[in-house]
C-alpha cells in the first residue's frame, strides 16, 4: 500500500472534493468535520488504525466532509478500485444497504449544520424521502427473500407444462416445465419476478432441485398416461436451469436420483440454459459437456438475446436451439428482425441443430416460422402453459 505524511493542520481532504481513495491511520489524529459560512462541526476524532474517507468511494458522491492532520500523521492510502471491486463483488442486498446507510450518514452529517435554513430542511425533506424509498427497497427484497424460502417448505410452488410442438403437423412433442408461485399473502407471483432474487441468494439451488424433482415425477406420469392410452409416442420434459444451479457441486447427483427414482431416462430431458450461463466459461462449458456425455440433451435458451451468442456456438455442443420470443414478436412488424429471424433458424440448420421458436402467438408466426424451416414450436397459439390436469387433457385430446 501506498503511503502519505501529513504535518499537523494538514488539510486531507475538503467537503465537495470528488473521492477517489480512502485512508486508513498508521499514525498521529486525524479530524473529520463539516463546515457552513456560519459553524465548524466536528464528527470524529480519529486515531491509529481507523479508516476515514470510505463513503464517497462506495457512493461516488462528493466527499460530504472535511479530513485535517491534527498531529503530524501517516496514512495507508486505500486505492479505490480495492473497495468498490469488493463492494461491486456483495451480495445485492447489503450493497443495497450500505448505500443506503450511507446515505443516513450523509444526511445526519449535514444536518448538523445550519439547522434553520430554508432551503436545507427542504433538501432534506427529499433526501428522507431518497432514503425511505432505498429502505423500502431493500426491506421488500429482503422479505420477498424470506418469503420464497417459506414458499419452498411449505410448499407453495407448483409447476406448469408448455406444450412445444412439432412445425410440420403440431403434434405434441414435449413440455417446458414452468414454475408458479403461489404465495398466500402476495398471490401468484411471476417466474420473473423471483427467479432473479433466487439467483442472487443461491435459493435457486434448492428451487431448482425441487423443479428438477417435479419435472422428473410429472414426465414419468405423462408417459404413463400415454401408456394407458397405447399412444406410441416420444416426449420430453425441459427444464430450465440457471447458472447458479451448475456451480452447486451435487448437481448432477440430484439430477441422477431424480432420474432412478422416476424412473425416467436422461435422453427424454432437455437442460435448457441461457447464453448468459454459458458466459460463466469454463465451468459452463464443463457441465454442458458432462450433462451430454449422461445423455441429457441440452438447448440454448433465448437464444440471440444475451451477448456475443455466435462465437459460443462454435464451443458449445448443444441439440437445440430456443429462437428467443422477442423475435417472434416482432419478426412480422419489422423487416429485420425477419432478417435475422430467418439468419438464426439458418444458422441453427446449418450446424445440425433444430431450432424451437417460443412465443408464438398467431397464425401468422407460425406461418412465418415454418417457412423459415423452423422445427419446433410453442407459444399461445397451441397452449398456455398448464397445470397437471389441463396437460393431462391436452396430451389424450
Ligand atoms: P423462458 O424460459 O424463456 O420461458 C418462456 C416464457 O414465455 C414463459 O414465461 C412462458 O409462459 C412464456 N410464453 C410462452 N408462450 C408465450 C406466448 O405465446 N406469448 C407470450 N407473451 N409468452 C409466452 P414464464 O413462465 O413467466 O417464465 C418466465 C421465465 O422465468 C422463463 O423464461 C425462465 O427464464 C424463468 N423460469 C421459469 N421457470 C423456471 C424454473 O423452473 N427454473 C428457472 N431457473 N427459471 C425458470
Ligand atoms: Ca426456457
Ligand atoms: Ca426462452
Ligand atoms: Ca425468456
Amino acid at each position: 500500500t501506498k503511503k502519505r505524511r501529513y504535518s499537523p493542520g494538514e488539510v486531507i481532504f475538503s467537503q465537495g472534493d470528488s473521492g477517489n481513495c480512502a485512508f486508513i491511520i498508521e499514525m498521529g489524529r486525524v479530524e473529520v468535520f463539516v463546515t457552513s459560512d456560519l459553524e465548524k462541526v466536528v464528527l470524529a476524532n480519529l486515531g491509529v488504525g481507523e479508516i476515514f474517507g470510505e463513503m464517497s468511494v462506495l457512493d461516488g458522491s462528493p466527499r460530504s466532509a472535511s479530513a485535517v492532520a491534527l498531529e503530524s500523521a501517516e496514512l495507508a492510502i486505500v486505492s479505490n478500485e480495492a473497495i468498490s471491486e469488493r463492494f461491486e463483488a456483495a451480495d445485492p442486498i447489503v450493497r443495497l444497504l450500505i448505500t443506503m446507510l450511507l446515505k443516513h450518514v450523509r444526511f445526519s452529517n449535514r444536518s448538523v449544520l445550519n439547522q434553520t435554513d430554508v432551503s436545507r430542511s427542504v433538501s432534506r425533506l427529499l433526501e428522507a424521502d431518497a432514503i425511505a424509498k432505498q429502505k423500502h427497497e431493500a426491506l421488500d427484497r429482503l422479505r420477498l427473500e424470506s418469503d420464497l424460502k417459506q414458499g419452498l417448505q411449505e410448499g407453495q410452488f407448483q409447476l406448469h407444462f408448455q406444450p412445444i410442438v412439432n412445425m410440420l403437423d403440431r403434434q405434441l412433442v414435449g413440455f417446458e416445465s414452468l414454475i408458479r408461485w403461489h404465495s398466500p399473502n402476495r398471490g401468484l407471483v411471476r417466474p420473473d419476478v423471483f427467479i432473479g432474487i433466487a439467483e442472487e441468494t443461491s435459493l435457486i439451488v434448492p428451487i431448482g432441485r425441487w423443479v428438477i424433482e417435479q419435472a422428473c415425477k410429472h414426465l414419468s406420469l405423462f408417459k404413463k398416461q400415454l401408456e394407458k392410452h397405447r399412444f406410441p409416442q416420444a416426449l420430453f420434459m425441459s427444464i430450465n436451469i440457471s447458472g447458479r444451479q451448475f456451480q452447486d457441486p451435487h448437481f448432477f447427483n440430484h439430477l441422477l436420483e431424480a432420474i432412478k427414482e422416476t424412473c425416467t431416462s436422461p435422453k427424454d430431458i432437455k437442460l435448457e440454459v441461457t447464453e448468459r450461463t454459458l458466459m460463466q466459461g469454463a465451468s459452463a462449458l464443463h457441465m454442458i459437456n458432462k450433462s451430454r456425455k449422461l445423455g441429457f440433451q441440452v438447448a440454448l435458451d433465448d437464444f440471440g438475446t444475451g451477448y456475443s451468442s455466435l462465437s459460443y456456438l462454435s464451443r458449445f455442443e448443444v441439440d437445440n436451439l430456443k429462437v428467443d420470443q422477442s423475435f417472434v414478436r416482432n419478426m412480422n412488424k419489422d423487416r429485420k428482425v425477419q432478417v435475422i429471424t430467418k439468419a438464426i433458424i439458418d444458422m441453427a440448420m446449418g450446424m445440425g441443430l433444430p431450432s424451437i421458436a417460443e412465443g408464438i402467438e398467431t397464425e401468422g408466426d407460425f406461418e412465418t416460422l415454418k417457412q423459415m424451416g423452423c422445427e419446433f414450436g410453442q407459444g399461445y397459439l397451441f397452449a398456455k402453459p398448464l397445470s397437471y390436469p389441463q396437460a393431462i387433457s391436452y396430451l389424450l385430446k
